[in-house]
């Protein structure tokens, strides 16, 4: 299965990024219907982090709608201007949300994918009650269980769930992974989805430029592109 071409250069015009997107939802489809699932649809979250506005606004204009970033004071640098240019638009959290950003990331987005700890789901709950407001929640799993990542452990997915749940009332809408750099990514979506069927959670964000047709063929809702359809991100 093709990655991302490595000759990918930023976009520059619209019609650039509407060829790109209609080459990855065709070799999408083929990937699902290859795996048995041809009615099977999958989300594509445009990863535009680092990306300016102008760059973004051209993915916009090709018709991408559902957006991730990293950073909460970034996207709220980047994006009131944009979303108000184009309504209906999704903003995704998809990097690790310190508590005292919680405020903020619940008045901004509308999917929080990197809850990752009881602490940040309290405040989250809190924050919620407080705004009135409810971004749908994911949470992030550390399927290769790797010190420096964030992430619930595999073992203790099911307890977090029902803590995140019961305790604070929190729906939880899907769950998210990263698999470890340089492992086969497939056993780490299969376990994503396992975990997700056992506890009844619809959506998964899993795969990126590199592995998005693996994760499509594995059950993912969601992947997140972002240097296969901006081009490489600005250092
Ligand atoms: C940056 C990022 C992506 C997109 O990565 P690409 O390889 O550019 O597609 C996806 N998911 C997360 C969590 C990221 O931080």
């Amino acid at each position: 299965m093709a990655g991302p071409d490595a000759k990918l250069e930023v976009i520059q015009t619209a019609s650039e990024a509407a060829q790109r997107l209609k080459a990855i939802n065709l070799a999408i489809s083929e990937a699902c219907a290859e795996a048995g699932h041809p009615e099977r649809k999958v989300h594509i979250t445009a990863v535009s982090k680092k990306h300016s506005a102008a760059t973004i606004r051209l993915s916009l204009e090709a018709g991408l709608r559902l957006f991730g970033e990293n950073r909460v004071q970034e996207a709220m640098e980047k994006w009131p201007a944009l979303r108000e240019e184009f309504p209906h638009t999704e903003l995704r959290l998809i990097g690790p949300l310190q508590s005292n950003k919680a405020a903020d990331a619940v008045a901004f987005f509308d999917v929080i994918e990197t809850l990752d700890r009881a602490k940040l789901a309290r405040v989250l709950a809190d924050e919620i009650a407080a705004q009135g407001r409810a971004p749908r929640l994911y949470i992030q799993i550390n399927t290769g269980e790797e010190p420096q990542k964030s992430g619930i452990a595999p073992g203790d997915v099911d307890a977090f769930t029902a803590q995140c749940r019961d305790e604070y009332g929190l729906p939880i809408a899907g769950f998210m992974c990263i698999p470890p750099m340089g492992e086969p990514p497939a056993p780490h979506f299969a376990l994503l989805g396992k975990l997700a069927a056992r506890n009844g959670i619809p959506d998964l964000s899993m795969g990126m430029s590199g592995d998005f047709l693996i994760a499509a063929q594995l059950g993912a809702t969601h992947v997140r592109i972002g240097s296969g359809i901006f081009g490489p991100r600005p250092s």
